[in-house]
C-alpha cells in the first residue's frame, strides 16, 4: 500500500489521480491532499477519501474546510508553508505534484529532500530549476516518475533500454485548436475559442499553453532534464489524433512508440505503480477506428512561443525560468481578457531580452526571477496599448 499525497487534488489531475486511488484500493491511499482555492471540492473529496492530512492553501477558506470536516479524523491546515512542510510527513511514499504553475517548485524540492518519490505532473517545477531538481533528486536517491503523457510514453519506451543507445526523443503535439491557422486568424483568438481544445479536458492554464504550442516548449524543456538529453535530441512533431503519445529512436534507427487513446489516467496509473503495470478497465484503443494517423512539421513562424522555448533551452541559466514566469503572467492576462493571443509571445520576448540572466542559478536566484519577471510582465501589459477583446 502507497500513501499518496497529491499536491493540487481539486484540479484536472488531481480528481484523475483520486480516481486512480479509487480503482485501486489495496494498492493506493490518498494520505493528504491539497488544494488552493476549491474549498467545496476539496471537502467532498476528504469525505470520500479519508486523508490523513488536508491543507486548503487559501487560509481564507480555513475556517470553512475546518468546520465541515470537524467530525471526522482528519488533520486540517491552511496555507502555502504549510504544504512545503507536510509533503515531508515519514508516512508518504509518493507526492504526486499536480499544483498548476511555479508554485509547485518548493513543495517538491522539499518532498526530494526528504526522499519522496515524486509523479510528477508540475512540469513547470523541471522548466524552471531543471538541473536543480534533478540534481537533488540524483543526490537523495529519488525517483522523478513522469505523469505528463508525452514523457511517460518515453519513460515507456525506456524500460529496459540503454540510455547511451538514444539517438532523439520525438514528441507528439496535438497542435491544439488552432493548427494550420494564420497568424491573422490568430490576432483574433479570444479566451473561449482558445480554452476548447480538441482532445483533452484540462486546467486552463495548459489549455492556453497548448493553444500557443507552449505546452509543447515547457515539455521539450522538462524531457531535456527527466531523460538527460542535448537539446538537439529533442524533436517535436503535429499528431493531430493524440494517440501516439511520443517516441524514442535508438541508435540503430529503431523507433518505439507508445500508444493508447488519450487518458491521463493511464500515465498517472503508471506513475503510482511503477515499476509494475496494474490491470484496469479503461477504454481501449482500436486501430480500425483510426485509419488515418498522420504528422506534420509544427509552425514555429505562427507559434512562436516554441521557439522560444527552445531559445530559452540553448541559453540555459535562468533563461526557461523567464519564459515560464512571463508565460504564467501572459496567460493569466489572456484569461482575463487583458492582452490578446499573439501579445503573449511578445511578453515572453520582451521579458527574455530585459530580465538579468543568470549563467548558474541556485534556489534563490530562481525565486528571484521568478518574481521579478512576473512584476516586468505585469507592468509591460499595463503599458500595452488597450484592445477590445470581448
Ligand atoms: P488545474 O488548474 O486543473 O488544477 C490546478 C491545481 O492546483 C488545483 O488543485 C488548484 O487548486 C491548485 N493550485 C492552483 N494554484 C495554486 C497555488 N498557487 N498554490 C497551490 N495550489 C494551487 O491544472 P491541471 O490539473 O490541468 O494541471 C496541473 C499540472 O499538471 C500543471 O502543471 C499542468 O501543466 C500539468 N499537466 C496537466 C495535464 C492535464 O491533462 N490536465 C497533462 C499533463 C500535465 P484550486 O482548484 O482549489 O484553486
Ligand atoms: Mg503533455
Amino acid at each position: 500500500m502507497k500513501n499518496i499525497a497529491i499536491l493540487g487534488s481539486t484540479g484536472s489531475i488531481g480528481t484523475q489521480t483520486l480516481e486512480v486511488i479509487k480503482d485501486n484500493p489495496s494498492l493506493f491511499r490518498a494520505f493528504m491532499i491539497t488544494g488552493h482555492s476549491n474549498a467545496y471540492l476539496l471537502i467532498q473529496q476528504a469525505m470520500e477519501f479519508l486523508p490523513e492530512y488536508v491543507i486548503i492553501c487559501d487560509e481564507a477558506k480555513y475556517a470553512e474546510v475546518k468546520e465541515a470536516l470537524s467530525h471526522l479524523p482528519i488533520n486540517v491546515l491552511a496555507g502555502y508553508q504549510a504544504i512545503k512542510d507536510m509533503v515531508t510527513h515519514p508516512e508518504i511514499h509518493i507526492v504526486l505534484t499536480a499544483m498548476v504553475g511555479f508554485a509547485g517548485l518548493e513543495p517538491t524540492i522539499n518532498a526530494i529532500k526528504a526522499g519522496k518519490d515524486i509523479a510528477l505532473a508540475n512540469k513547470e517545477t523541471l522548466v524552471v530549476a531543471g538541473e536543480l531538481v534533478t540534481g537533488l533528486a540524483k543526490q537523495h536517491n529519488v525517483k522523478i516518475l513522469p505523469v505528463d503523457s508525452e514523457h511517460s510514453a518515453i519513460f515507456q519506451c525506456l524500460a529496459g533500454e540503454e540510455h547511451n543507445k538514444i539517438e532523439k526523443i520525438i514528441l507528439t503535439a496535438s497542435g491544439g485548436p488552432f493548427r494550420g491557422k494564420t497568424t491573422d486568424f490568430l490576432s483574433t483568438v479570444t479566451r473561449e475559442h482558445a480554452l476548447k481544445h480538441p482532445n483533452w479536458v484540462m486546467g486552463a492554464k495548459i489549455t492556453i499553453d497548448s493553444a500557443s504550442l507552449m505546452n509543447k516548449g515547457l515539455e521539450v524543456i522538462e524531457a531535456k532534464w527527466l531523460f538527460g538529453l542535448e537539446a538537439d535530441q529533442i524533436d517535436v512533431i503535429v499528431h493531430p489524433q493524440s494517440i501516439i503519445h511520443s517516441m524514442v529512436q535508438f541508435e540503430d534507427g529503431s523507433i518505439k512508440a507508445q500508444m493508447g487513446l488519450p487518458d491521463m489516467k493511464l500515465p498517472i496509473q503508471y506513475a503510482l505503480s511503477y515499476p509494475n503495470r496494474v490491470k484496469n478497465n479503461f477504454k481501449r484503443f482500436d486501430f480500425v477506428n483510426y485509419p488515418n494517423l498522420s504528422f506534420e512539421k509544427p509552425d514555429l513562424d505562427t507559434f512562436r512561443n516554441l521557439k522560444l522555448a527552445f531559445e530559452a533551452l540553448n541559453r540555459k541559466g535562468n533563461m526557461p525560468c523567464i519564459v515560464n514566469a512571463a508565460n504564467e503572467i501572459a496567460v493569466a492576462a489572456f484569461l482575463n481578457n487583458d492582452t490578446g493571443f499573439l501579445d503573449m509571445s511578445d511578453i515572453i520576448e520582451t521579458c527574455m531580452t530585459k530580465i538579468g540572466y543568470i549563467e548558474q542559478p541556485k534556489l534563490g536566484d530562481y525565486l528571484n526571477t521568478d518574481k521579478e519577471t512576473r512584476i516586468f510582465a505585469q507592468n509591460l501589459i499595463k503599458q500595452m496599448p488597450l484592445k477590445a477583446y470581448d
